[in-house]
């Protein structure tokens, strides 16, 4: 059996409040006299759930170094779990009456990275508005290190045509919105097709639908499958992931961790699943892991590097095998 965590990979759908180590989720609380949210329920089943939990836990992020210290663990976290990168999903907007504004948000989270391969994503939210989002947009556009633009939260509280002024602003970053959560096919393509999404966050409706299985082959859009996140919303159970089938016609599927603190897993953890409950092999894991780089905004001598040390985990497991034998 391989040890996953020495597969080299990225982790490109990473919330921060998400990434927060328990334990520091439980000291800081304590801190500021704040109460842990519980664990989702089983069976839950509701974004709302889900949703008043992440917001109760980001209550904990009071100041700048609480940020920044969320981010400098949840680097360590995810070179531990076999990263070679990183990004960082980050929407300023409840964190900056508290931190000072939008600025320091962004800085305290930069700050956190510098030097370490990670890059982060200022994301607005599908539940606000698009101006609010062209703000944001327009925000990332003052950061070179700002890698990428996204739009998280539950799709179905927004409409595509609002945010396609935003993601015109955002055009020299990576686009990637969440989509395809809830709502069908149908917004996976409006996604590429009005934002011009480089990745889709999640996606996973267009599983469902050939026809746009092909439109992400044929236009080299990457999906951030996080499978962790899926039974407790009860939007599918990993079985229902057609890994090998999209990996076979030709999309780009990443594997990401989404929210370890709300979901209990990390980034190899998913490809645990992937191979355990969905039965992928380690030549199907491996080609995820090198989706993941060439997905990314990693430095090009950085992706090189890790593509090469991916084949190499591949050529070592071949002769573990052999020996086996
Ligand atoms: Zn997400």
């Amino acid at each position: 059996m391989s040890d996953l965590r020495t597969l080299p990979k990225a982790n490109l759908h990473l919330h921060l409040t998400g990434a927060m180590r328990p334990g520091t989720l439980a000291e800081l609380a304590d801190r500021y006299g704040l109460t842990v949210p519980s664990p989702i329920p089983p069976g839950a089943r509701a974004w709302e759930e889900f949703q008043t939990r992440y917001d109760a836990a980001r209550e904990a992020i009071r100041t700048t170094e609480d940020l920044r210290r969320v981010v400098t663990e949840a680097i360590e976290d995810n070179v531990a779990d076999g990263c070679a990168w990183l990004e960082i999903q980050l929407d300023p907007t409840s964190y900056a009456p508290l931190l000072g504004g939008f600025e320091p948000v962004v800085e305290a989270a930069l700050d956190g990275m510098r030097a370490a391969p990670c890059g982060l994503i200022i994301a607005s939210s599908w539940a606000r508005s698009g101006e609010h989002a062209s703000q944001l947009a327009l925000l990332a556009n003052n950061y070179a290190d700002v890698v990428g633009f996204g739009l998280s939260n539950d799709e179905r509280r927004g409409k595509v045509d609002d945010f396609v002024d935003a993601a015109r602003i955002a055009a020299d970053k990576l686009r990637v919105p969440h989509g395809g959560f809830y709502e069908g096919p149908w917004h996976v393509r409006e996604c590429v097709e009005k934002l011009g999404a480089n990745r889709i966050g999640h996606g996973i409706t267009a599983m469902r639908d050939k026809e746009t299985v092909a439109f992400l082959a044929d236009r080299g859009v990457a999906l951030e499958v996080c499978p962790t996140s899926y039974p407790p919303l009860g939007v599918l159970d990993f079985h229902e992931l057609p890994l090998r089938e999209l990996l076979d016609a030709g999309v780009p599927v990443t594997l990401g961790s989404d929210d370890p603190l709300l979901f209990g897993a990390g980034v190899t953890d998913q490809y645990v699943i992937a191979r355990d409950a969905i039965g992928l092999d380690d030549t199907e894991l491996a080609a995820i892991a090198r989706h993941s780089i060439e997905a990314s905004a990693a430095p090009a001598d950085l992706q090189a590097r890790t593509i090469t040390a991916i084949s190499a985990w591949i050529t070592a497991r071949g002769t573990a095998a052999d020996r086996s034998r």
